[in-house]
């Protein structure tokens, strides 16, 4: 795929990509803020997959000198946020091409840098972060990308321009002019249609876009959807529009697919792509009702492996099922490692959470006993503190079925009070809970603290309220490392959830709860009755039972809900069919 190129920067450029990738935000490694969460993860995973497989792959994102934030909890749960300090050069390679955006009639200037992210066979898939702080833009463009979902509608809107406008000029300075299909992962990047459009008319001659401008980009362009809660998408007003990229160009977008007083950016990805995927089967379903008069295809989610395993699980496949590394299917053989081996394999993933925990939180953690753990964005919608609404019914559980404990982290968007009120409760809950089921609250939750967690729980807790979660990818991480998850049938688990296979649902007769109750109140019940009577249980006195659940779900989720077949389905149905 793709001839050999001229590499003007001898940067790893040598090779014509043929698939352009845009995302928000990317999560490259520990040491570089430039996620917030799933979807930079998501982006991230799908990256290193590409590389393994050798796919002809750039990346475009922007390059956050402040990240997402630092966060902090004081002795109640209150959470305040600082910005992250990293030395950009530690890092990355800055690129002497550059590019530029007009935005309200400046010219913002913008620099990159590259990432090589490298892959077990192929060759590294190159990462192009985009950057406007540079002397020559002024004092409020230099600081335009210093945060990753920071300020307000306005720096948003600017933030995308530099990102789709800026992104495909980028490229072009590169020299990337074979790039097959863009990929826009979700609609922060649709703007990127925009530049495509002028592309097309300029080839033709023509000042304006027309029909056939939009036919051609159409069959350039890829859109993921990742949220079906409406506030997920992007708006902007159209006043927006105009004051920062001129009205002939509102005009031009009205004319051609636009737009009553706002302009959403989801739709102007759906009306510019010949392929549109939401990231699990149900997901699919619910964006499909959500946007009918388009047609939207379902790719579920995955992780990529090799990041995801701990250290003794890796040792573990490296012994078991050499080859794994490079494809992940392999990781249906897991059902033939020994089980006792499976368990030592987790221990020690076990004994390095709770050691971390520990030393963090001074929570005396047990070693011995049964570990819940739970963490992700603190959105409303994923319920974090679901398990506490009945604090009297936990101590029961604890007394009947055996010693349990809880290691929560999250962090919640800076103005999400709500997010923040639910910290703040389960902090209350902690100290309400004190000596009979411990506690414990992992501050500023990043990379690192979740591979710790993943493979360290002995279950993975997961409540978000259905039908709102996209898809949810760390219950698949924790499923690489054997640890099963306990979830309500939402996203991704609708599909790898095989009752006391792969781990247990939450909530199964929940969707019309019974008279007096409303779907929280049935949840919770139903997530009490699943641990006292079926998973505590099944970890302290049927542990062949348990170790099988753990292999299982290593072999039957990991060996799927992996980025590897993920990435293999869009080559089929969107990259090169
Ligand atoms: C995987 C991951 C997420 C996303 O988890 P979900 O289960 O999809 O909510 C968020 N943050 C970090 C740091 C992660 O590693």
């Amino acid at each position: 795929m793709g001839a050999v190129g001229c590499a003007a920067t001898g940067v790893n450029m040598a090779v014509e990509r043929s698939v352009a990738y845009f995302s928000m935000e990317i999560a490259l490694s520990p040491d570089l803020p430039t996620y917030s969460g799933g979807l930079g993860m998501l982006a991230g995973d799908t990256i290193r997959a590409a590389a393994d497989r050798g796919l002809p792959m750039v990346a475009v994102t922007l390059l956050y000198r402040k990240g997402y934030f630092f966060q902090q909890l004081d002795a109640g749960g209150g959470q305040s946020e600082q910005p992250v300090e990293w030395v950009v050069d530690d890092f990355l390679t800055e690129l002497p091409q550059r590019a530029s955006v007009i935005i309200e009639s400046r010219t913002v200037y913008i620099r990159a840098w590259q990432y090589d992210v490298g892959g077990t066979d192929g060759g590294p898939v190159p990462v192009i972060l985009l950057d406007t702080d540079l002397p020559e833009n002024s004092e409020w463009d230099r600081h335009l990308t210093d945060y990753l979902y920071g300020g307000d509608a306005w720096l948003r809107l600017c933030q995308e321009i530099v990102l789709g406008v800026g992104g495909v000029r980028l490229l072009r300075a590169l020299g990337h002019r074979q790039i097959k299909r863009f990929h826009m992962n979700e609609g922060h990047a649709s703007l990127l249609t925009l530049e495509l459009l002028h592309e097309e008319a300029k080839k033709a001659g023509r000042a304006a876009f027309n029909q056939a401008d939009v036919e051609a980009v159409r069959s350039l362009c890829v859109f993921t959807t990742h949220t079906p809660v409406p506030a997920g998408h992007d708006q902007f007003p159209l006043e927006f529009l105009s004051r920062a990229l001129g009205s002939g160009e509102l005009d031009a977008m009205k004319e051609a697919f636009c737009c009553e007083g706002l302009l959403n950016m989801t739709y102007l990805a759906l009306n510019l792509s010949h392929y549109v995927n939401g990231v699990a089967k149900k997901h699919a379903e619910v964006s499909q009702h959500m946007f009918a008069q388009y047609r939207i295809d379902a790719v579920t989610n995955g992780v990529h492996p090799a990041t995801w395993a701990c250290p003794s699980i890796q040792a573990l496949f490296d012994r078991h099922i050499p080859g794994w590394r490079s494809d992940s299917f392999m990781l249906r053989y897991a059902l033939s490692i020994p089980p006792l081996e499976v368990w030592d394999a987790h221990q020690q993933a076990k004994r390095r959470l709770i050691e971390h925990v520990n030393a963090q939180t001074n929570a005396g953690l047990d070693h011995d006993h049964f570990t819940v753990c739970f963490a992700r964005r603190v959105a409303t919608y994923k319920r974090a503190d679901l398990i506490f609404q009945d604090l009297r019914r936990l101590r029961e559980i604890a007394a009947k079925a055996g010693p349990f404990q809880i290691v929560y982290a999250g962090k919640a968007h800076p103005r999400d009070a709500e997010g923040k009120e639910i910290i703040k409760r389960i902090f209350q809950a902690r100290d309400a809970l004190r000596g009979q089921v411990k506690v414990a609250y992992l501050p500023n939750y990043d990379w690192e603290q979740a591979r710790l967690m993943v493979a360290g729980a002995d279950v993975w807790l997961n409540t978000p309220q259905p039908p709102l979660e996209a898809s949810g990818t760390s219950g698949m991480k924790a499923a690489v490392n054997g640890v099963p998850s306990l979830s309500t049938l939402d996203g991704w688990w609708i599909e790898g959830y095989i009752g006391d296979t792969t781990g247990w649902a939450i909530g199964e007769r929940c969707d019309l709860p019974p008279a007096g109750q409303d779907r929280a109140d049935c949840d919770a019940a139903s997530l009490y009755d699943q641990l006292e009577q079926v998973v505590i249980p099944a970890f302290y006195k049927n542990r062949g039972h348990y170790l099988d659940i753990m292999r299982h779900a290593m072999a039957l989720n990991g060996s799927f809900f992996n980025t590897h077949r993920m990435l293999l389905q869009y080559v089929l149905k969107a990259y090169f069919e």
